[in-house]
């Protein structure tokens, strides 16, 4: 039986965390739609492009080859045969994601591939436009979200676990400014779709968030084989 669930949500409410573990639990193929938007931002900051000239982006298109695989079950990014999946986890690249995002046509090409494999295996998938867009028919929509002020305490809690510099205030700011432009912008805005059901993480581990949302598979049908 055919079983997708859609996980969309504000940056660092944790989806990708979750996402991973809840596939983990249910063997799904867990996709992250946030790295193909970060690796398509990645080619264009190594080709010195400007991500806000539109035609400029759109011309690239045929130079852009993004794949994802697995590897001992651990997501791979894949772009022209590079794996960039480290390279593009720094906020830099989150930052210049968020924009290139906005861009209508970059969107429809990254849909696509979203939809061609979600098509034949069940997969949970997170993002921004996963139960609005990509997959309006998923039989299980989750919108997970958490307070701004925990968000950032998050992020820069793993800023520091890395070794990496991090500043509450600035990374509290950082998350506003990705939250307006992901809500705010024409193209697929991230909104909480009205079959959606909001999980609200602030207070919640990630054990009892991942088996709130195994409860709700169940609930609305799912039934291994
Ligand atoms: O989730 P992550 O932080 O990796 O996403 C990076 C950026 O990519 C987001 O801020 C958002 O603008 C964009 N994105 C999107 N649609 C998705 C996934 C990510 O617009 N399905």
């Amino acid at each position: 039986m055919k079983f997708n669930i859609a996980i969309d949500g504000p940056a660092g409410a944790g989806k990708s965390t979750i996402a991973k573990m809840l596939a983990e639990r249910l063997g799904f193929v867990y996709i992250d739609t946030g790295a193909m938007y970060r690796a398509m931002a990645y080619y264009y900051m190594t080709k010195d492009i400007d991500i806000d000239d539109k035609d400029a982006v759109i011309a690239e298109f045929d130079n852009i080859g993004i794949e994802l695989q697995y590897i001992d079950g651990v997501q791979h990014i894949f772009l022209n045969k590079e794996d960039v999946s480290s390279l593009i986890r720094t906020a830099e690249v989150g930052e210049n994601a968020s924009r290139v995002s906005a861009i209508a046509e970059v969107r429809k090409k990254l849909v696509a591939l979203q939809q061609e494999i979600a098509r034949s295996i069940n997969v949970v998938m997170d993002g921004r436009d996963i139960g609005s867009v990509v997959l309006p028919d998923a039989e299980l929509k989750i919108y997970l979200t958490a307070s701004v002020e925990v968000r950032a305490q998050r992020r820069y809690k793993e800023r520091i676990e890395k070794g990496q510099e991090a500043d509450l205030a600035a990374i509290e700011e950082e998350i506003r400014q990705r939250d307006y432009r992901d809500m705010h912008r024409d193209a697929s805005p991230l909104i909480c779709v009205e079959d959606a059901v909001t999980v609200d993480s602030s207070y919640m581990t990630i054990e009892e968030v991942t088996e709130r949302i195994t409860d709700l598979a169940f609930e609305k049908g799912y039934q291994r084989d």
